[in-house]
């Protein structure tokens, strides 16, 4: 029998994994790829935050994974992964019930003879009470969407109303997430304001950003904290540094001190974990984040046939230094890099490769405002340039699923695009 590769998870680095794997060995049919995602679509994580501003119009951006496998000679099949037997080699799909047909599909099992486990990461509220009641994730498509669609509707009725007092919106988690977020939440007000005719709209916006430690993007130099920190300030937005909130109710947010932040929208960035129904999942290794230990070939450390990458693997960094690779979308892209190689010397019968962090750099935008970026060792850029490299960052991603000349002509396409469709989705 043709050998089974499974790939659950179509992310940034999951997608990207099964259309190289689909050329490299489904083409010539030395092994069958599949593809199992909870959702029928893909977009890029990090495009996440542009679409709860109304920026980015999901429904034009994602690629549907059965078209992509039709190109890409792989196999999709849309399930939940709920469960592992690794005796029998197979995972099980949750069991669910269709929204629409009330259609009940019973729990299924699929089985594999490698498998590589992609699913991501979700937010990490600590346990801290209140804030999965009161606050939204964003995590996903349907999440954005619920945080655009939470904003317009309150904005509908504050005109319908005539009400003109500040919408208050708090942003915990002064990472990128958290702080993108913000920019793109109030540059997308200005376009609003432009759309209404009304003079520049940032009077009814009132965002605060809130971070535990002293400053915001601790993983980036100083100087780069210290430049984003004062451009959310010109732009308006509250930045609050050394404040942990301790929980939320209805009304909002609480700091250590119980002091309430007053807040109409919550959200929550400040900080991601595996899934769940990882941990310890058939006696899997997993750490306190539920991620599962890889070894630098990225092999479960329990099970050289469960292979793990992304935000959902502990692996370390290698090369000497200390610590796990970090949660970032070029670290699943590298992984993915790698585990093309190795899924091919396995089936080669020869030794695996290590896997090594290798760190390209960080940009942060803040929409059409400014962008700053680390580069080339501790090169600081910012401008236009750190916009262009960030806006080249999803190009590259891109052209790892659909190749240079149709990135080429996506971009040509996007262009055209821009001068047809309104800034920002209302509706
Ligand atoms: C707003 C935002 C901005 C970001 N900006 C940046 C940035 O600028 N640069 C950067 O490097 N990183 C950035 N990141 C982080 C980056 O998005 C992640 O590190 C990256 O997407 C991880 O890739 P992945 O393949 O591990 O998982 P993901 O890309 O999250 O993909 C996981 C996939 O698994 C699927 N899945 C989940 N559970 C299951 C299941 N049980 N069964 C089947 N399928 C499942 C999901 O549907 C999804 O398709 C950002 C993240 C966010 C949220």
């Amino acid at each position: 029998m043709m050998h089974r590769i499974v790939i659950v998870g179509g992310g940034a680095g999951g997608l990207e994994l099964a259309t190289r794997l689909g050329h490299a060995l489904g083409k010539p049919g030395r092994a069958s790829v599949t593809l199992v995602d909870g959702n029928l679509t893909h977009i890029w994580k990090p495009l996440l935050h542009e679409v709860a501003a109304g920026v980015l119009d999901a429904a034009t951006e994602e690629l549907s994974y059965a078209a992509q496998a039709r190109w890409n000679h792989f196999r999709f099949v849309a399930g939940r992964m709920a469960g592992l037997d690794r005796a029998r080699r197979v995972i099980r799909l949750a069991a669910w019930r269709g929204e629409h047909s009330g259609v009940q599909t019973p729990a299924v099992e699929l089985g594999y003879d490698t498998l590589v486990i992609a699913v991501g990461s979700i937010g990490n509220d600590f346990g801290t009470p209140g804030i999965a009641e009161h606050c939204i994730f964003l995590d996903s498509v349907a999440q954005a969407e619920d945080l655009r669609q939470n904003m317009l509707e309150r904005h509908i009725s504050r005109v319908a109303q005539g009400i003109d007092t500040a919408l208050r919106i708090a942003v915990v988690g002064g990472g990128a997430t958290g702080v993108e977020l913000c920019a793109e939440l109030l540059d997308a007000n200005r376009t609003l304001a432009h759309y209404q005719s009304r003079k520049e709209g940032l009077e009814h916006l009132d965002i605060t950003l809130l971070e535990a430690g002293p400053r915001l993007l601790p993983a980036l130099p100083e100087r780069i904290s210290r430049g984003v920190r004062e451009n959310l300030q010109q732009m308006g937005i509250t930045v609050r540094t050394a404040t942990a909130v301790k929980h939320a109710d209805a009304s909002g947010l609480y700091d250590a001190g119980g002091k309430l932040l007053p807040s109409d929208v919550m959200v929550w960035a400040a900080g991601v974990r595996a899934p769940a129904f990882l941990r310890e999942i058939d006696g899997l290794e997993t750490n306190r984040n539920d991620q599962l230990a890889v070894l630098p070939t990225l092999q479960t450390t329990r099970d050289p046939d469960v292979f793990a990458l992304g935000d959902c693997a502990a692996c370390p960094r290698g090369g000497g230094a200390s610590g796990n690779v970090p949660a970032l979308a070029q670290a699943a892209h590298q992984q993915a890099t790698l585990l093309v190689g190795n899924l091919r010397r396995r089936l080669d019968g020869k030794p695996l490769q290590d896997y090594r962090f290798q760190d390209r750099g960080t940009l942060i935008s803040l929409a059409s405002y400014n962008a700053f970026g680390k580069l080339f060792g501790n090169r600081v850029i910012e401008g236009r340039l750190a916009h262009f490299f960030y806006a080249s960052l999803y190009r590259m991603h891109q052209s790892a699923l659909y190749g240079p000349w149709r990135t080429s002509r996506k971009l040509l396409g996007d262009a055209i695009a821009r001068n047809t469709r309104p800034l920002l989705k209302l509706h």
